[in-house]
């Protein structure tokens, strides 16, 4: 922490990236951090590989958020001229796909403040910690560690309560400790509506949201209950039938998960000629494992993601084979 401490103290341009398809915590963290090192008068700018759901957009500071695949010049002229360059909820460049190689040849500050296991060696300094409930928790930690929690504000409070919120599940998950819910009540006691904040994260639906869920909860789930696995599959022609939206699946997998005694849970939906996942789990299956060896992806060992460039019959005979596996190793 002293290390990232001097590292700021010592630079002035300041680069803040985070993953692909961002979610509240890579978003919350990220602005977060962006808002603390604006205060110490660093000249800040965050940078993502690609869009974020629509439910983020009242966070402070969104406006200013640079996106890699539209923005392309102006993040590599900021990327060029930066001293640090800050990685925010991932840990390998794979992450952030083409902004990856941008990244890994700079010659700035490498610091990667994350939460996943088994982080790549590419960065000059890590803040890692595998149990913590999220990034933005990680970021509110760092600040405090620096002596300057005082500086936390409503502004800063509300993105670190957005990441806390939509990495545990409306602090629900193991991660959840005692600790998240004190600086929880840190950032109530500052001015933060946790209210708002849960509002605009899970009860602004589009009606073609909650139709798409009724439709894959519906038609589309399939419960293997001799391998205590459940599973969704989503085709490019059903997403389109619902206007699918960038965010409008986050959370189904969930619900395959909650059947009484589902122990993993898939989400397959087809996107731009591939394949992606989303895996979670409970107890003794840890998808992250999974996901790593047969999905080209990684994650948490109870919530992981990734990508294959396959057809979705093809992808769902792959979860099928993984699941019959399962059942084996369940019956030995
Ligand atoms: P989600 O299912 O919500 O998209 O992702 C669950 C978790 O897995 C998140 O922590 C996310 O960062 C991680 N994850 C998702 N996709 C990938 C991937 O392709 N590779 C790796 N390493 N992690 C992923
Ligand atoms: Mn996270």
């Amino acid at each position: 922490m002293q290390e990232i401490k001097k590292a700021i103290e010592a630079g002035q341009n300041i680069v803040i990236t985070t993953h692909k398809s961002p979610d509240g915590d890579a978003i919350g963290s990220s602005l977060a951090f962006y808002h603390y090192l604006s205060s110490l008068g660093k000249n800040v700018s965050v940078v993502v590989p690609d869009a974020f759901p629509d439910f983020l957009n009242w966070m402070s500071g969104v406006d200013r958020i640079l996106y890699y695949d539209t923005q392309t010049g102006s993040v590599e002229k900021l990327v060029s001229e930066a001293d640090i360059v800050f990685s925010l909820d991932y840990n390998a460049l794979g992450r952030i796909g083409a902004l990856g190689e941008l990244i890994g040849t700079s010659n700035a500050v490498k610091v990667v403040v994350d939460h996943h296991q088994d982080p790549q060696d590419f960065a000059d300094h890590y803040f890692v910690d595998t149990d913590n409930s999220s990034t933005a928790q990680l970021v509110y930690e760092l600040i405090e560690s620096f002596g300057d929690a005082s500086k936390i504000n409503k502004v800063i409070g509300e993105c670190i309560y957005c990441g806390i919120m939509t990495d545990t599940g409306s602090f629900r998950y193991p991660s959840t400790t005692a600790k998240t819910h004190q600086i929880i009540a840190n950032i109530i006691a500052v001015g933060v509506n946790g209210a708002m904040i849960h509002e605009n994260v899970y009860d602004t639906n589009s009606e073609d949201r909650l139709r798409l869920l009724g439709f894959a909860l519906t038609e589309k789930l399939r419960v293997v209950s001799a391998a205590n696995a459940a599973y969704i599959s989503l085709s490019a022609e059903e997403l389109k039938k619902y206007n699918f939206k960038k965010g409008d699946t986050e959370g189904l997998v969930n619900y395959a998960l909650s059947i009484s005694g589902i122990k993993m849970a898939v989400l397959m939906t087809e996107k731009e000629g591939g394949v992606n996942f989303s895996f979670r789990s409970k107890g003794d299956f840890f998808v992250n494992k999974i996901a790593n060896q047969y999905f080209n992806g990684g994650g948490h060992v109870y919530a992981a993601g990734g990508r294959l460039e396959t057809s979705l019959d093809n992808a769902i005979e792959k979860v099928e084979k993984v699941i019959e596996e399962f059942q084996q190793e369940l019956n030995k």
